[in-house]
């Protein structure tokens, strides 16, 4: 394997000298043989992770580190801390890392430069002041101080800026900065006087596991067993992880900032700067200008393996890749025009194919966690993300929802280099990109495609991914062209979309589900394993179809699927295209010793087609000789159907609340059902469909998302899903005593559907939902309800005197919309009834 610098990997290495005033927390005498937890790596992460565990009052804390504490990346970062991110989960992580910072030296006697100078983001398009208004709306709900402001009083907080192309900017007061590199060694500080050990110099080589579970880490100096072990190893992690089977799917990019000599009116206390539209931020450095670049398109670091001994090091500068960020800074602030720049940070840092770090216990391994690909936010995420990782090792589970970081959202596919390095390019520009509604990846795209893909797209499906599937969101008819036009409005496929809904309505539509996530599970045990980790009753006659809730001890959701009993022992299951790897990992971790039940995943050997609409009686009949009749196919029930050559399993269940079906079939014959299907469908008009008409087709039946209104963070009575939970039958199942309990106490919040009583506007979810003049929560999902003609959502009511349905159905309720308030009314029940053809107000 090529290593950095060879002749044909030909990156050079500069070295930069261990940065003066660094502390050495260098433990000194033998490794231990034996602890409780060894944590690899002592960057901000690996010793915020020390820090947590300790303060826990976890003992026997072993913290490795092969060069020095801080000297991987997080000493050249440049040390931006801000509270605000896209989602309540990673707001609660920086916000809590603000509140460490600010008292860090306090605690520790080492200093690492906490300033609370604020910071601002400035617009200068229309699109972008839309994005900082949604934004800002939703920062009141996440409990962050946040202000639109003028160009004006974003000058006078920034003197040097050139304001007169600024159209507004948003002031957070509450975000700073630090001096990254005294971060880890304040936390190491911290976490040393609780009882941590931590040795620099101490190369982790390797990783040993026994039945499935962590036993030792190997070092250059012999092993340590251990119970836990924490990979926090940066950029390194990946090949940690492919050492010892474990899938963490991250890689290096480079990351450029410079510094300039001193300025007449720069100083430290300027707030730190964001102009997303031109992709640069900027922040004092002393007397002169920090200013760094997200820029749309970014390089990867072209190694074989990350260098062993890379402590304190940088890439060479790249002034040619820098000069449209520079010339930018020139633009915004004009005094860079005529100044000497005394550094050029080239850092390399890791990223992911998603733009979220990675946490959380691999699958492949229990005891073994990860915490690491942080995306350029690993500073002003480090404090949440120890703290809440340490919970999680503590509690077994993560005690908020962590799903958006949680390292079960990624399969193996997601791991390869190839794809890795094509991907990274476009994630670090990502930060500043306007956050379109539904934008979509588009690079490294086609890792993993259904059988019928290219079928779609000769039909003009226009794709998107999820869990690196190639799934159609919609059909390009009209003179359209397949490729979104995105706005934070109507987006160009508003009416094909229009076009596939009600033709789902009003006739049949056929969609490509091969995506979803199934499993055969099998054995003497399976039914009384089933019967403790869903809420649903199970023990349902063969050919029966079940829809249930997975939960944890809290009563959240840890998961929902179909379960369909296919014999005495057996059980086919289906759940959602991003679940496969979190699904499999939550049922076998709860398998008991001893319990006789196997689970395969079947996701690649079965594609799913899905006939939904009042006509699809009539076209599966067109295609098998089956009876199709309500009372030889009843809903909620599957059967083996000859569809041509092919033996599929169909089941009549709906996701978009219509008459349909969702056919199984063997991969190999997907593409052959298809065409039987719509040949024999021609004639009547059926229609290819995409994900996006299934989303409005389900909102309009107020039937739940996971990883969007239900999650970790809900329980099924919240979600209005109690109906769907076996309180009579035998026996437990997890979550039951919380529940019971939470039914006792009341709610707090519960999940209602909104209607927009305007017909103009559209709904992407994450907008505030107002009661009665005050916020009372965000929208979880939104699209357009083309039956209903308006705008539908779903989310959250909340209010700590208790929620009721009477609590719900009497207040008056608005949804902010890009900052305008939107009358809405309030939904119950499905709001669409297709059995009545008409609407439910
Ligand atoms: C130019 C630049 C600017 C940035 N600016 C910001 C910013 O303003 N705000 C922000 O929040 N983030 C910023 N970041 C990102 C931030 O620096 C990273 O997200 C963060 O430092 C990651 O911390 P870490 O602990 O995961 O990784 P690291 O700091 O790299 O720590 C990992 C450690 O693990 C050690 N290690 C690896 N493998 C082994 C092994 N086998 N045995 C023993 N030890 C091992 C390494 O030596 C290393 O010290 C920036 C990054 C760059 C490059």
């Amino acid at each position: 394997m090529m290593r950095a610098g060879t002749p044909r990997e030909c990156t050079r290495l500069t070295m930069e000298s261990s940065p003066k005033g660094h502390t050495r927390l260098n433990e000194t005498g033998t490794l231990p043989t034996e602890s409780n937890v060894v944590i690899v790596g002592g960057g901000v992460i690996g010793t915020s992770v020390a820090y947590h565990l300790t303060k826990l009052g976890w003992k026997d804390v072993v913290l490795l580190e092969q060069g020095q504490l801080g000297g991987g990346t997080s000493w050249h970062a440049a040390g931006l801390v801000g509270r605000l991110r896209t989602s309540n989960s990673m707001t609660r992580i920086n916000k809590y890392t603000v509140e460490l910072y600010s008292q860090l030296q306090q605690e520790t006697g080492h200093s690492i430069g906490w300033k609370q100078v604020g910071s601002l983001i400035v617009a200068k398009s229309e699109d972008r002041m839309i994005q900082l208004r949604r934004t800002m709306a939703m920062a009141e709900l996440f409990g962050v101080e946040a202000h639109l402001i003028s160009p004006q009083a974003a000058l006078a907080k920034w003197p040097l800026l050139r304001v007169d192309d600024v159209l507004g900017a948003a002031w957070l007061p509450h975000d700073g900065k630090v001096i990254p590199k005294e971060v880890p060694v304040a936390l190491g500080h911290g976490a040393r006087a609780r009882g941590a050990q931590i040795f620099e110099n101490v190369r982790v080589l390797g990783i040993e596991s026994r039945n499935g579970r962590v036993t030792a880490v190997k070092t250059h100096r012999g092993a340590i067993n251990a119970e836990y072990v924490v990979l926090c190893g940066g950029m390194w992690t990946r090949e940690l992880g492919l050492s010892c089977g474990v899938t963490i799917p991250l890689y290096p990019v480079e990351h450029h900032y410079v510094v300039t000599e001193p300025i007449a009116g720069a100083c430290d206390e300027l707030p730190v700067g964001r102009d997303p539209d031109l992709c640069i931020y900027f922040r004092g450095e002393g007397e002169g200008v920090m200013l760094g670049a997200f820029q749309e398109s970014s390089k990867p670091w072209m190694v074989d393996r990350v260098p062993e001994k890379f402590s304190f090091q940088l890439l060479e500068p790249d002034w040619e890749k820098f000069s449209a960020p520079l010339a930018n800074g020139k633009h915004r602030i004009p005094a860079l025009a005529k100044c000497k720049f005394a550094k050029f940070v080239n850092g390399p840092e890791s990223f992911t194919p998603d733009n979220n770090f990675i946490m959380g216990e691999a699958p492949e391994m229990r005891n073994l966690f990860v915490a690491a690909g942080f995306n350029s936010v690993g500073i002003a995420s480090a404090g949440g993300a120890g703290k809440y990782l340490a919970e999680w090792m503590q509690a077994g589970e993560p005690t908020l929802d962590l799903w958006s970081v949680d390292i079960r959202r990624f399969g193996p596919w997601a791991n390869n280099r190839k794809f890795l390095r094509e991907r990274v390019t476009e994630v670090l520009g990502l930060h500043y990109q306007m956050a379109w509604p539904n934008r979509e990846f588009e690079s490294s795209r086609g890792a993993r495609k259904t059988p019928l893909h290219d079928v779609l797209a000769r039909q003009n499906a226009c794709f998107g991914s999820k869990n690196g599937w190639e799934r159609p969101n919609w059909f390009a008819t009209g003179g359209v062209k397949p490729v979104p036009e995105y706005s934070f409005g109507r987006q160009n496929w508003f009416d094909c979309h229009a076009r596939e809904h009600r033709a789902c309505r009003e006739n049949v539509a056929v969609f490509d589900q091969s995506g979803f996530s199934k499993y055969l599970f099998k054995g003497p045990d399976g039914l009384n394993v089933l019967q403790r980790l869903c809420g649903g009753e199970i023990d349902v006659p063969v050919g029966k179809a079940v829809y249930t809730g997975m939960f944890n001890a809290r009563g959240t959701f840890e998961g929902d699927l179909t379960v369909i009993r296919t014999g005495i022992e057996e059980f086919y299951l289906v759940s959602g295209t991003s679940q496969t790897v979190r699904d499999l990992d939550w049922i076998r971790r709860n398998l008991r010793s001893g319990e006789r039940a196997d689970l395969t995943d079947m996701t690649e050997a079965c594609s799913v087609i899905g006939i939904m609409g009042p006509n699809s009686r009539t076209l599966l009949g067109r295609v098998c000789d089956n009876d199709l009749s309500n009372e030889a196919f009843p809903i909620g029930t599957a059967q083996t159907l000859e569809v041509g050559m092919s033996t599929v399993r169909a089941v009549r269940i709906t996701y978009v609340g219509e008459l349909g079906w969702e056919l199984h079939v063997p991969a190999s014959q997907a593409v052959m059902v298809y065409e039987l299907l719509m040949g024999a469908g021609r004639r009547f008009g059926v229609v290819n469909a995409g994900h996006y008409a299934i989303n409005s087709l389900r909102l309009e039946k107020s039937y739940r998302a996971w990883g969007a209104d239900i999650s970790p963070d809900d329980t099924a009575l919240e979600a209005g899903l109690g109906f769907a939970i076996g309180w009579k039958k035998d026996g437990d199942f997890l979550g039951k005593a919380a529940l019971l309990d939470q039914k006792q106490a009341g709610l707090k919040r519960l999940l209602v559907t909104f209607v927009l009583q305007d017909p103009g506007p559209v709904l992407w979810g994450s907008e505030p939902i107002y009661r009665n003049g005050l916020a009372a929560g965000y929208t979880t999902s939104g699209s357009y309800a083309h039956s209903l003609g308006a705008a539908i959502g779903m989310g959250y009511v909340k209010s700590q005197e208790g929620v009721t349905s009477e609590f719900i159905r009497e207040g008056r309720y608005e949804i902010n919309i890009s900052g305008k308030r939107y009358p809405a009314t309030p939904h119950l029940k499905a709001p669409f009834d297709p059995e009545r053809k008409k609407v439910l107000c």
